[in-house]
């Protein structure tokens, strides 16, 4: 082999390390040319190159063509790192930024399974997202010793699950080495002994994702495998998983001296890096606990992806004590009792449990939510922590997940897309693509529609007689699944509140619906449940039982290993997804935002994105946002408009056509979904939300906080604890109403406590009524009216809109500094 081949193979060795690969398809002609089978089985091109002989990567070499193709992938590759894109240009000469993402589960690629679901989705769309933005944005994860575990079905139904090994050696990742060429390894102490992680790097684009695992031959064999599966069920190994990922995580982050202004935490599981933040700045800075916490919260943003209690981490206090008092004792600053209470409610709500969301929550400035209802439901959930704050102003936003849709887009939509808003569509503002997509002509779209129908009716049938086959069914011939028909698709995890049999409330209706004469349908349906859901995999035998018994194996299939590819071999093909959570259970979904950029419909309730994004043009909707006495209720009447909707209108109109035989209906629907939904429920725009609203905005009080070694920061937290101190000396005194010409005066009496007046904040607040919003009206100083000693009076005048009675004053703190809501709940009422 000369000089010239062994860089070459180096190229390609970089090429095929960057998981670029998995949404730009520039590289694919030489993974196939290298070897067609083994590339179209795996897709994987690490797994092609450590395969393929050394005769064949010559063979390859000595293709001028494939040569040329491999330096210019490089250089591209080379270039494209350093090119200003979107947030370079929008933040030219802003001072630069630097975000750290913590999340426990990134779904990138089948070729690195660290994910379970939905939550790995989001990360991994938007580490994608950061690559093609040029956002200054570092990923931080675990290695899991075992992937995403498969799901193999019996012919009956009957669900097994496979847990595949990972190895490091096949997967694109590589070790992280320091300056002398050691393997960079992290030290955290445990019970009894040091834990020593691993290190490891992944190449996503322009973006870095940091991981670490525990597989070190120094450990003791009882912490060896603390990263050997994502989301473990026993509790101890859970909680040291998210030491791993907090603290560890923070360590990887200053070994590499790397020096983030903000830190994401993706759901609670990384709540323990706001711990390790504030010591690490501490012992730099040389400054109090209380001016380090202050300053590093302030570049601490938080998001909570749970949609009920039941969903966040609690942990026992004997367990917190036992991993967490040697690190206090190692880490001054803070006692295990202020730790304690940290993940604590002041109500004593949360029993003798710590929750890593209450700690996330605290140690965070902003909080956000993922999709506008998700919030509202947040803020119920997070109520203990506000107490007496009315549910509206509990100060949770929302930032609705998007997905990468050139990772989730088909080849035909590739096409169609790059046709009618050009190829850096997905890299800018998005305000022009509704607009190119609109001018699309019927016909453009419809044989859009057949083509992309075709492939995936083929893909299907080929790889549903090859699962038949393996689960041992009789042979009953390939499913002639047929591009003509309109296929519906449902695929998901398998989780009570999903409902996945709801479709199957009435299996007479569903196959007259699938049988129908004149207006056939098709369904596909894939997904898992979790092993110890006894329920959910009683839900996939019943589906399995109804497809063999009631005679439409040809027009619905059950997909075993749903998965990654599964999803995007449905979403790129299907022309209807069906969505059937329990409202409102779902936090957001983005399954079904997949199928926008491929002209597919979504069928929902109103749960999730779902709830804000319907549009009658767009697609259906059979939620109604009623509420049910029981669950039975809601799902029979849920099922009922379900049926309806398909029966009288989804399918009608597929097969409603024009005299050139074209439902130009439907293809309406296509057209406005695709141009109205698709840009706004893309990554890029949840992406630019976060940078913003949030990442521009915490690096900034972060910067602001921590200069002058923490001056600011130690301003704001002797404020904030003197405020603390003072007020429950706080007291309202008597309450005057003078009522005259359609008006209300109120004059309240105020006890300061020693509180100057310019840090008080007095209003009157009335909650929102039948006919009227809710009111915060400020009350001012009144030097004359006559006040009880030791009392300042306080007045305001409103309209007379409801009675005197619905009104009450109240009392906020004011700093001299900015100091956001979350960060101070502190608020006293009249009454
Ligand atoms: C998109 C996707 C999810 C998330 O699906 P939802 O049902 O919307 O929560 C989960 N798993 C895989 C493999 C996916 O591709």
């Amino acid at each position: 082999m000369n000089e010239n081949s062994e860089e070459l193979i180096r190229l390609l060795r970089s090429l095929a390390m960057d998981l670029h690969w998995s949404w730009n398809h520039a590289t694919d002609k030489l993974w196939h040319q290298l070897d067609p089978e083994l590339w179209e089985a795996t897709h994987n091109p690490l797994v092609v190159l450590q395969t393929v002989s050394s005769q064949r990567i010559e063979g390859l070499l000595e293709d001028p063509i494939a040569v040329a193709l491999i330096r210019e992938l490089s250089e591209t590759q080379r270039q494209q790192a350093l090119a200003p894109a979107w947030f370079q240009h929008e933040y030219a000469g802003t001072e630069p930024l630097s975000v750290a993402y913590f999340s426990m589960e990134y779904m990138l690629s089948e070729a690195l399974p660290i994910y379970s679901g939905g939550l790995g989705n989001v990360s991994g769309d938007l580490l994608k997202t950061a690559s093609d933005l040029g956002v200054p944005l570092v990923g931080v994860g675990l290695l899991y010793q075992q992937g995403y575990s498969r799901q193999v079905l019996e012919a009956d139904g009957t669900q097994h699950y496979l847990a595949p090994f990972n190895d490091p050696g096949q997967l694109p990742v590589t070790p992280l080495r320091t300056g002398d060429g050691e393997w960079l390894r992290v030290e955290l102490a445990l019970p009894g002994a040091s834990l020593w992680l691993r290190t490891w790097r992944v190449q996503v684009g322009r973006t870095e994702l940091l991981l670490l695992d525990s597989n070190d031959p120094a450990n003791l064999p009882v912490y060896r495998g603390l990263s050997s599966r994502l989301y473990d069920d026993d509790p101890g190994r859970r909680l040291a998983q998210q030491m791993i990922l907090g603290i560890g995580g923070w360590r990887l982050l200053q070994a590499l001296g790397k020096t983030p202004q903000v830190c994401h935490l993706n759901e609670g599981h990384s709540a323990f890096v706001v711990l390790e933040r504030a010591a690490d700045f501490m012992q730099r800075h040389g400054c109090s606990f209380a001016a380090a916490w202050t300053a590093t919260r302030g570049g601490n943003v938080f998001t909570t992806h749970t949609a009920t209690g039941a969903g966040f981490d609690r942990f026992p206090r004997a367990l917190l004590e036992k991993y967490f008092s040697g690190y206090c004792a190692e880490r001054p600053g803070i006692s295990f009792t202020e730790l304690l209470a940290l993940g604590q409610a002041s109500d004593g709500s949360t029993g003798d449990t710590f929750s890593t969301a209450w700690l996330a929550l605290r140690g965070s400035a902003q909080v956000n939510g993922v999709s506008r209802l998700h919030a509202a439901v947040s803020r119920s959930l997070f109520a203990p922590l506000f107490p007496r704050w009315p549910l509206d102003e509990i100060p949770i936003g929302h930032v609705t997940n998007g997905v990468h849709m050139p990772t989730w887009d088909s080849p035909e939509a590739d096409r169609l897309w790059t046709e009618a808003c050009g190829k850096d569509r997905w890299k800018y503002g998005l305000e022009k693509v509704s607009k190119d997509i609109q001018q699309l002509p019927d016909e453009r779209l419809w044989s859009f529609r057949n083509e992309k129908s075709r492939r995936f009716c083929q893909e299907l049938n080929d790889s549903y007689g090859r699962q038949l086959a393996i689960r041992g069914a009789e042979a009953q011939g390939p499913p002639p699944f047929d591009p003509a028909l309109p296929t519906l698709g449902f695929a998901r995890r398998f989780a009570g509140y999903k409902r996945p049999g709801l479709l199957l409330t009435d299996p007479g209706r569903l196959r007259r619906l699938l049988l129908h004469p004149g207006r056939p349908v098709q369904l596909v349906l894939a997904g898992k449940s979790h092993p110890s859901d006894a329920a959910a995999q009683e839900v996939i035998r019943a589906w399995i039982s109804f497809i063999n018994g009631q005679g439409v194996q040809h027009r619905a299939v059950f997909l075993g290993d749903y998965d990654m590819r599964i999803t995007g071999m449905l979403v790129q093909g299907v022309d209807l997804w069906i969505n059937t959570p329990r409202r409102p259970w779902e936090a957001c979904g983005t399954s079904g935002m997949k199928v926008l950029v491929n002209g597919g419909l979504h069928l929902s309730e109103l749960d999730g994105w779902w709830d804000e994004a319907y549009r009658e043009d767009c697609g259906w909707t059979f939620g109604d946002r009623l509420d049910f006495a029981s669950d039975e209720e809601h799902d029979r009447h849920d099922a009922q408009r379900l049926y309806d909707l398909l029966e009288n209108e989804i399918i009608p109109l597929f097969y409603q056509r024009d005299a050139q035989n074209l439902p130009t209906g439907w293809i309406g629907k296509m057209r406005n979904s695709m141009a109205l939904l698709t840009p706004t429920y893309s990554s890029v725009r949840a992406l630019q939300e976060y940078v913003r609203g949030y990442y521009q905005p915490a690096a900034e009080r972060f910067r602001h906080r921590s200069a002058e070694a923490a001056r600011v920061a130690d301003e704001i937290a002797r404020e904030m604890a003197g405020m603390q101190r003072r007020w429950p000396g706080l007291r309202f005194g008597e309450l005057r109403v003078i009522a005259a010409s359609g008006a209300l005066t109120f004059i309240v009496e105020v006890f300061l406590n020693g509180i100057p007046p310019r840090e008080l904040h007095v209003e009157l607040y009335a909650d929102r009524g039948a006919a009227c919003e809710a009111l915060q009206q400020p009350m001012l100083p009144d030097p004359e009216a006559p006040c009880a000693d030791g009392y300042y009076c306080y007045r305001c005048t409103v309209a007379e809109d409801r009675p005197a009675a619905n009104f009450t004053p109240r009392l906020r703190p004011v700093y001299s500094r900015q100091v956001t809501s979350l960060e101070s709940p502190l608020i006293l009422w009249h009454h």
